[in-house]
């Protein structure tokens, strides 16, 4: 580099739209907080932005839920077909991932509810299960209005997904009929739920006497005339064919992350995704939710807040960047999601991509100097951003890789510490708006302690996501307020198996 001028300090001047200081965190609070409470309220909710969806859950595990689940899981980074055996004490579990090629992502919904019905039924060949009767937990990862346990109409698309004709229909519907024009599975229906809601339940399974405020909503809908239809429609088409599969439940990936967080740690009372998009989910409590319509006598239930739509009406504008704003014209659904697009591991290293791509301009960057893949929507992936953030002090080697991969090989030492700056401004802004979100539940809950069940890529992967939520939210809450923010594992498979087990039980009750 020898002797190349260190523009540093002009990129670290450039970056300060990127620092949220501690009373913009608090004002964001404020919001968020406005915004919960229109979404909870009778009046207020049709035209609220964070929409704080009502689960269904009929009741928590009591720790006696035992067999095999299958479980669906759409929406995050992949697509997934699980088989879960739930056990005494431990799960056991074996997954498949499945592409959803991009044609079929921005298709028809016929499409990709064909396309999730094929990747079932080869799944159920490969671990032959083709022939026994399971239930299945649905990990649908779109804002959804539960109507019931199996029931969820879906409000709109997310994270790059717009398949047509399924706005403002129910989903399960949508399985079942994909099923049924498959001809060789057969179904009944008994559930739909949120992941958050999984989380909770997954709590109750090991502990008999946990006491988590669930919605109790009304009983799953249990549709065994469909079921026996299609089974006969099966059995005629092939003859002894008997195979079915029960939609017992479908579930958001947050209530999935609560429950199953929650079935180890009984203090769990809010899920959180920081992953492809944001969410998160928590423990209200009843009064509160003025739309609850359903059997009164609990205390708690638990919302889906689609807290990835705060800023839409413009309420984050304060906080917001030119990267920002590039970053939603350029998508797929401009004007939606705006905090779910400055956080989430959908959009982090595109905000990353433009800031480069501005100081390369600037000739902050590379001599001025950038490379075709640099110019490329898309080309800087997000997992990129933990890479070189995991590099020591003063080490480089996995952002000279990064750079590499980019075409930048002429970078010098100063503009990878320049690229390095730049990430830590994107993630630490984004580790502070989730901070602000859970900081603000927490408050809200005013609960002495309560732990946050989290999962996604980018909390799972980032080197130092974890550490700066614990500071900033200890910063945010109120005094008193404890936490712990803890890892879910795999809410989204254990989550919705466990939601599925519950509802199978009352069913059978
Ligand atoms: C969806 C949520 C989901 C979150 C995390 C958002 O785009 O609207 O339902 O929980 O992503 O996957
Ligand atoms: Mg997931």
């Amino acid at each position: 580099m020898g002797m190349a001028i260190n523009q540093l300090p002009r990129i670290r001047e450039e970056c300060e739209v990127l620092h949220l200081s501690e009373k913009q965190c608090r004002e964001i609070m404020s919001r968020l907080h406005n915004d919960l409470v229109k979404g909870l309220g009778k009046d207020s909710h049709a035209n609220s932005i964070v929409k704080c969806w009502i689960t269904y859950i009929q009741d928590l595990p009591n720790g006696k839920e035992r067999g095999k689940f299958l479980a669906l899981d759409l929406g995050g980074t992949n697509f997934r077909v699980l088989i879960i055996n739930l056990g005494e004490n431990h799960f056991d579990m074996q997954s498949k991932i499945y592409a959803i090629p991009n044609h079929i992502m921005t298709g028809t919904g016929i499409a990709l509810f064909d396309h999730i019905a094929e990747c079932l039924a080869n799944f159920m060949k490969e671990h032959d299960v083709y022939e026994e009767r399971l239930a299945l937990g649905f990990t649908f990862s779109f804002p959804l209005k539960q109507l019931g346990l199996t029931k969820g109409i879906l409000q709109r698309w997310t994270k790059g997904f717009s398949c047509s004709g399924v706005v403002g229909e129910d989903v399960v519907q949508g399985l079942k009929d994909a099923i049924a024009r498959r001809g060789d599975l057969a179904l009944s229906v008994m559930g739909i739920l949120n992941d958050a809601t999984g989380t909770l339940l997954s709590c109750a399974h090991k502990n008999p006497h946990c006491r988590i405020g669930i919605i109790i909503g009304s009983t799953g809908l249990i549709d065994r005339s469909y079921s026996i239809s299609i089974r006969n429609a099966a059995s005629s088409c092939l003859g002894t064919q008997d195979v079915q599969i029960d939609i017992c439940a479908i579930l958001n990936d947050t209530t999935g992350t609560l429950m199953s967080c929650a079935w180890k740690n009984h203090n769990c009372k809010i899920g959180l995704i920081v992953g492809t998009g944001s969410n998160a989910c928590y423990v209200e409590k009843t009064e509160n939710c003025e739309l609850f319509d359903g059997e009164p006598g609990k205390s708690e239930l638990l919302i889906n807040t689609e807290w990835g739509a705060f800023g839409d009406d413009g309420t984050l504008d304060f906080i917001r960047t030119e990267f920002d704003r590039d970053v939603d014209n350029n998508s797929i659904n401009p004007g939606k999601q705006i905090q779910e697009k400055m956080i989430s591991g959908m959009y982090m290293g595109e905000l990353v991509r433009l800031a480069l791509v501005k100081f390369t301009r600037m000739g902050l960057l590379f001599g001025g100097r950038g490379s075709d893949m640099l110019y490329e929507r898309g080309s800087f992936y997000t997992k990129y951003v933990s890479e070189i953030e995991s590099d020591k002090p003063g080490d480089y080697t996995s952002c000279m890789e990064v750079l590499e991969e980019l075409g930048l090989s002429h970078a010098t030492e100063a503009d990878m510490a320049g690229v390095r700056h730049v990430c830590e401004c994107v993630s630490r802004r984004a580790a502070y708006l989730v901070s602000a979100g859970i900081a603000t539940l927490l408050n809200k809950m005013a609960e002495p302690r309560v732990t946050v069940g989290i999962d996604g890529s980018v909390y799972r992967f980032h080197p130092h996501f974890h550490a700066l939520m614990c500071e900033r939210i200890t910063q945010l809450v109120r005094p008193g307020i404890q936490f712990d923010l803890m890892l879910s594992e795999d809410g989204s498979g254990r989550g919705a198996a466990l939601v599925a087990a519950v509802a199978c039980r009352q069913r059978e009750a």
